[in-house]
Parts: C-alpha cells; sequence; structure tokens
C-alpha cells in the first residue's frame, strides 16, 4: 500500500474522475477532484452501464441507489429502420446470472450525483482549470494558481491539458459519425416506449436507439448518423430538428414518433472525435485515464464503462504496490491491452453497425459486446 499520506489530485470530474476518486477513497487514500466546470451540468442524456462497469459501481457502495435510478432493460430489439419490423429480440433477462451483474441504463446526471454524493463534494474543487502540468506533479492553473501533487491522474476527457502537455499533442480526429441526442417525455410517447427494451433501429449508415430512464418518465434518444465533415465537438450544440428528419426520412413510424416529441430547444449533436491509441499512459508521477487516453466511438456503449473499470484498477493498483512507480506501472500494463482493445472494436463497431442492410438481415447469434467476451470482466478482480 503507497503512503496514505500520499497527495493525489485528479484533473477533471467526469465519470472516469469522480469513480476514480471513490475508488482511492475505498482504499484509504485522500484524493480531490479540481474540475474546470464552474458546476455540475445536468447533461441530459441517458447512459448505458454494461455488467463490467455496473461490478466495479457495486464495490464502491453505489448498488442501492443504482436499483433506485437506473432501469434494467428486459431485452434489446433490433428493428428494420424503414418498416419498424422486429429483426431480431436479444434477451437480457439472464445477464446478471451470466455476467455476475445486471445491465442498466439510467440518466447521466443520476450517474454523477450519486458519484459526487459518495465521493464526497468537499473533495471536488469546481472552477480549477488545469492550464500547466510537469511529470514531478507541478501543477498551474487557469487562474495563475500552482499547486504540487505526488500523484496526478489525468481524467480530462478528449481534449486533455494533461495529454496534450505530457504524451501526446495531435489533435483529435474528426471520426466521420455524428451523435443526436435528446430526452423525450413518454407521455409524449405510444405507451410502449416505456417499456424496459432498448430498441435499436437500423438503417445503412444511420441508427436510432430508444430506451427509458428515470422510470418510465423519459425516454433517452441517440441516433446515429455520417457526414464528411465537423467543426468541433461538443456535448451542448443545438440541432435543428428538421435536419434529423431529413436523416430519418420514410422511417417507421415509431422513429416519426419520437422525431416529432422532442423538444425543439432540447435537441443536442456533436461529432464524434477518435484518437490514436497511446504507446504508455504514465509519465513520471501522471497517470493517464478515461476518454484522456482512450477516446472510443459509442457504438458498443463502452466509453464511461471503460473509465470506471481504469478508477477501480488503479486504486487497487495503488493499495497492492509499496510505491507509486510501481502502482502505476502496474495499472498501466493491466488497462493498456484492455483499453486498446475496447477502443479499436468500438471504433469498428459504427462501420459494422451501418454496413447492416435491414432488407438482407442474417440474425446474429450473440451481440459484439457478448461475442468479444467485453462483459466478463470484472475491474475488482482482474489481474494487476
Ligand atoms: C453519443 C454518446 C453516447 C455515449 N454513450 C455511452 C454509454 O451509453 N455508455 C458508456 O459507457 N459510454 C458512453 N459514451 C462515452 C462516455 O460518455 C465517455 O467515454 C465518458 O463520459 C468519459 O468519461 P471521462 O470522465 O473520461 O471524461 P469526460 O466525461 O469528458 O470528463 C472530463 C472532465 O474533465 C474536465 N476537464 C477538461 N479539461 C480540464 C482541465 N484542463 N482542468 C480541469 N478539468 C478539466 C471536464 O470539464 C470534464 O468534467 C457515450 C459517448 C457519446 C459521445
Amino acid at each position: 500500500m503507497i503512503d496514505p499520506g500520499t497527495r493525489i489530485a485528479i484533473i477533471g470530474g467526469g465519470i472516469g474522475g469522480l469513480v476514480c476518486g471513490l475508488a482511492l477513497r475505498k482504499m484509504g487514500l485522500a484524493p480531490l477532484v479540481l474540475e474546470r466546470a464552474g458546476a455540475f451540468e445536468d447533461v441530459g442524456a441517458g447512459i448505458s452501464l454494461s455488467p463490467n462497469a455496473v461490478k466495479a459501481l457495486k464495490w464502491l457502495g453505489l448498488g442501492e441507489c443504482l436499483a433506485a435510478t437506473a432501469n434494467e432493460p428486459l431485452e434489446q430489439q433490433l428493428r428494420h429502420g424503414r418498416t419498424g419490423a422486429l429483426l431480431q429480440a436479444i434477451d437480457r433477462r439472464h445477464t446478471r446470472d451470466v455476467y455476475g451483474a445486471p445491465y442498466l441504463q439510467l440518466h447521466r446526471a443520476d450517474l454523477v450525483a450519486a458519484l459526487v454524493a459518495a465521493f464526497g463534494a468537499e473533495r471536488v474543487q469546481l472552477g480549477q482549470g488545469l492550464a500547466q502540468i510537469a511529470a514531478d506533479g507541478e501543477l498551474g492553473f487557469a487562474d495563475g494558481s500552482s499547486a504540487r501533487a505526488d500523484l496526478v491522474i489525468g481524467a480530462d476527457g478528449l481534449r486533455s491539458t494533461v495529454r496534450a502537455q505530457l504524451f501526446d499533442n495531435d489533435a483529435p480526429q474528426f471520426s466521420g459519425h455524428v451523435a443526436w441526442r435528446a430526452l423525450v417525455p413518454a407521455e409524449a410517447l405510444p405507451a410502449d416506449a416505456s417499456a424496459a427494451i432498448n430498441i435499436n433501429h437500423l438503417g445503412q449508415g444511420r441508427n436510432i436507439v430508444s430506451y427509458p430512464v428515470r422510470g418510465t418518465s423519459l425516454v433517452n434518444v441517440v441516433a446515429l448518423t455520417q457526414s464528411a465533415n465537423w467543426a468541433e465537438e461538443s456535448w451542448s450544440a443545438r440541432a435543428d430538428k428538421a435536419e434529423l428528419a431529413a436523416h430519418f426520412a420514410g422511417w417507421a413510424p415509431y422513429v416519426q414518433q419520437l422525431i416529432a416529441a422532442m423538444p425543439e430547444d432540447q435537441l443536442f449533436r456533436w461529432g464524434l472525435f477518435i484518437r490514436e491509441p497511446l504507446a504508455r499512459w504514465v509519465a513520471g508521477r501522471v497517470a493517464l485515464l478515461g476518454d484522456a487516453a482512450h477516446p472510443m466511438l459509442p457504438y458498443m456503449g463502452q466509453g464511461a464503462s471503460c473509465s470506471i473499470e481504469d478508477g477501480v484498477v488503479l486504486a487497487r493498483a495503488l493499495a497492492a504496490a509499496d510505491d507509486v512507480d510501481g502502482a502505476l506501472a502496474r495499472y498501466q500494463a493491466a488497462r493498456l491491452p484492455r483499453a486498446g482493445f475496447l477502443q479499436a472494436q468500438s471504433n469498428l463497431g459504427g462501420a459494422r453497425l451501418h454496413a447492416i442492410d435491414p432488407d438482407a438481415f442474417k440474425a446474429i447469434p450473440l451481440k459484439d459486446e457478448d461475442a468479444l467476451g467485453i462483459f466478463r470482466y470484472d475491474p475488482v478482480t482482474a489481474e494487476i
């Protein structure tokens, strides 16, 4: 176990940074989270957490909270985009028996609120944007202040400052994929939209996913399309409903109902960016985690789940090793292959999904995520 007095700074209070903070506290360490934003914004979007991540969150003591706020889809349906015909139903009723934890879907804001409460809001410093970092833990902030940590964890997302200054400064590349999202009031949709089912309407070059969150009050909708170019990525770029509707013109009545029910001022879109895999995540006393280390396309719903895995494995490595250097080496060795695999498969997943011709659909024995064994991983027991 490393010295409990080790000063640990986590840069970024997203899902990855907060989970890491919570896992470190569980190990008896006392990290601080330094977050650039002035407040935790209520990102209006849903999130899927696969069993590999749910195992970690349960270990961190969030099981009850998840039971109260998350839905467990009983089924995942693949439907023909234009006709709405059911192509394949994947039974998710036995997920917890097969993989040791359920597959869950919830509102992102509910997850972030639970993580902040469990970690301790007093240990999060908001409005602290990192501007400079050295590998020895010297930190400089946008407001001119400075600090020093014995260990720094860069959990500052896709456009990570930590990554740019200590690892690589190549700009993220537009992937050609665009995501649109909205939360739709369930009352504006047919009653079966609130059923605990994840529905994916498929078409070549696009798809649209919907599932209920916050009990049955809201339906989370994510549409994925392709585009030749893009100017910027953001969680809050307002989108034009007519433009989205044009992408799905002629699609099934349920898809039209989803789009019609989207509140005009609550439809957002963003370009999806990718980065080359890194050969190392550790530089001196600094380690990367989450999207800062391995951003991936959302086609397998693994980005946040992988960040959650990182946080738990890093905390376990710090508890298992005698010193910070040894712990970071163990962390990198344990995580780099797994995250690289998830990143590569997720980035291929979009092309694979969008190549399916629903008119010539052949049932797949297992979804990619199951076939690749992704859900079997347990960050609580994985070898470190
Ligand atoms: C359309 C879409 C759907 C998705 N759906 C899923 C899903 O269903 N399941 C899933 O597992 N994943 C999903 N993902 C991926 C998931 O959202 C990300 O992988 C995850 O949020 C990454 O978490 P993170 O904490 O590493 O980074 P982020 O969430 O990006 O957090 C980084 C934090 O760092 C802060 N920060 C940035 N710069 C600085 C700085 N200089 N100083 C201090 N703080 C800073 C930011 O303000 C932010 O709070 C989806 C992604 C997209 C785009």
